[in-house]
């Protein structure tokens, strides 16, 4: 078999695992991505369809977690910050929720009675500044302690929903604050030109210019353990060559999952083959729409808190027009579903999510088109593992690290997950060893 040799194999080219990469690039490391699809940025990707350039995942990037990973490998970054936020539509209305103070304010046109509004905020902030609610309770039962108005809870369900794929009464209450506590330091949200997959092109671009390199079509078939310790990958290049690649370090950028399927079950023990029976993924449904006119009143993200199925709805091209063809715009529809947990009606769901877009889209029938509808879930959910289960970087097999959205600290989803799990397993790898001058 064809043998090669780096310092680091990544398995996938999704966020966390260019991350990586690129960290791993930046302090003189030789990388190997190994990609099993034709195209980088897994969940973080863009993809052409009929003309529009449509996200595979994830849009709403900012500043300070993507931007600042950004600056510190030399990627392009130009964010579209997005102000106010959100807005959020209550009783018909569309009201901007600033940055600064939005659950005070966003309660308040939640709620007439001051005193309830009040009574939740102190809640809140002893939440944030004192002790953390247990983690066995969910968002939804804590917030009933103190009020039963269910617009107010609403708007938590859209936040959740946004951010995690769960349910407000899926997620743990712990985790809502750990989340607030540690991403509170994020002010400056919005998007890139052609959405997720700006960056994780810029990212890419970054480990091709350092002289690393990234197979795409190339899955990775065996990860190989030697008494304990992962010493290389074997990989299928084109469906059609294997090379066994071996490497000083190894991180996973498929799941935690993955790469006990890779290494072998019989290499984690007892304990984490309990943690990975438990793994369950957040779906999220998205109906992508296409109109010749913009079918919002302002330009952003519209959080619709009363609506059944549908908690936000991005005018993406009012933001970024290069999404669209000429004379087209597109807005992303993004749906929760009743539970979390498989099986669940997917017909009935999608139903649902289009009553939303009608009764929230005047003339909607007239007006727009349903350009393609697709729910994720299992690996291709919001996450691959639920928010409040994360697993650590490292793994039972020594060098063999984790670099994806399900291995970051409490508190940490979605994209910035990846980022920052790419980044701390970067550098426990730069920490633990010293780039070579391995050529493949
Ligand atoms: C519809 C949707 C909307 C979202 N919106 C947002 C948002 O607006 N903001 C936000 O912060 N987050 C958002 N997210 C979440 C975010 O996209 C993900 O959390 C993040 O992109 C996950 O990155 P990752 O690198 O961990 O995994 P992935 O992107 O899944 O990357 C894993 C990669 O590994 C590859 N792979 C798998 N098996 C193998 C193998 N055997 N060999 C080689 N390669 C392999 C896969 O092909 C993939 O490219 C959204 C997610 C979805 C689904």
């Amino acid at each position: 078999m064809k043998q090669a040799k780096y310092d680091v194999v990544i398995i996938g080219a999704g966020l966390g695992g260019l991350t990586a990469g690129a960290v791993l690039v930046t302090a003189g490391f030789k990388v190997l991505v190994a990609e099993k699809v034709s195209f980088v940025g897994g969940r973080c990707g863009t993809l052409e369809y009929k003309g529009f350039h449509l996200p595979t995942g994830a849009i709403w990037l900012s500043e300070e977690v993507h931007g600042d990973l950004a600056r510190a490998v030399g990627a392009e970054f130009n964010l579209r910050v997005i102000d106010p936020p959100y807005y959020f539509r209550i009783g018909g209305k569309d009201y901007p929720a600033p940055i600064a103070g939005i659950f005070r304010t966003m309660f308040g046109y939640a709620s007439k009675d001051e005193g309830e509004i009040v009574r939740v905020m102190k809640a809140f902030k002893r939440g944030i500044a004192w002790q953390e609610p247990s983690m066995n309770m969910s968002v939804y039962d804590w917030l009933r302690q103190y009020t039963d108005n269910e617009a107010i809870a609403g708007i938590i369900r859209a936040f959740v929903a946004m951010d995690t794929g769960l349910n407000h009464f899926e997620l743990p209450a712990g985790e809502f604050f750990k989340f607030v506590k540690e991403t509170s330091f994020v002010k400056r949200g919005g998007f890139l030109a052609q959405g997720g997959g700006t960056l994780t092109q810029a990212l890419a671009k970054v480990i091709r210019d350092k002289g690393s390199d990234i197979w795409t079509r190339c899955q990775a078939t065996q990860i190989m353990v030697r008494d304990g310790v992962a010493v290389g990958v074997r990989v299928r290049k084109d469906d059609m060559e294997d090379i066994e690649v071996s490497a000083t370090a190894i991180a996973c950028n498929a799941g935690p999952k993955t790469a006990v399927e890779l290494a072998g079950k019989e290499n984690f023990g007892e304990g984490y083959m309990k943690d990975i029976a438990k793994i369950k993924a957040a779906p999220q449904m998205i109906i992508y729409v296409e109109s010749e006119e913009s079918l919002t009143d302002n330009k952003g993200m519209f959080m619709w808190p009363e609506a059944r199925r549908v908690f936000c709805a991005l005018d993406y091209t009012g933001i970024c027009p290069e999404v669209s063809p000429p004379g087209k715009t597109l807005l992303e529809a993004c749906s929760y579903l009743t539970n979390s947990e498989q099986p669940y009606d997917l017909k009935s769901e999608v139903e649902l999510s289009i009553q939303d877009l009608k009764d929230n889209i005047p003339d909607f029938d007239k007006r727009a088109k349903i350009l393609k509808i697709i729910c994720y879930h299992n690996q291709y959910g919001l996450m691959r593992v639920w928010a409040g289960q994360p697993f650590d970087i490292k793994t039972p097999v020594e060098n063999l690290y984790l670099a994806c959205d399900s291995a970051a600290p409490h508190g940490w989803w979605g994209s910035s997950a990846a980022v920052r799990s790419g980044r701390l397993t970067a550098e426990e790898i730069a920490r633990r060893f010293k780039p070579s001058v391995a050529k493949a």
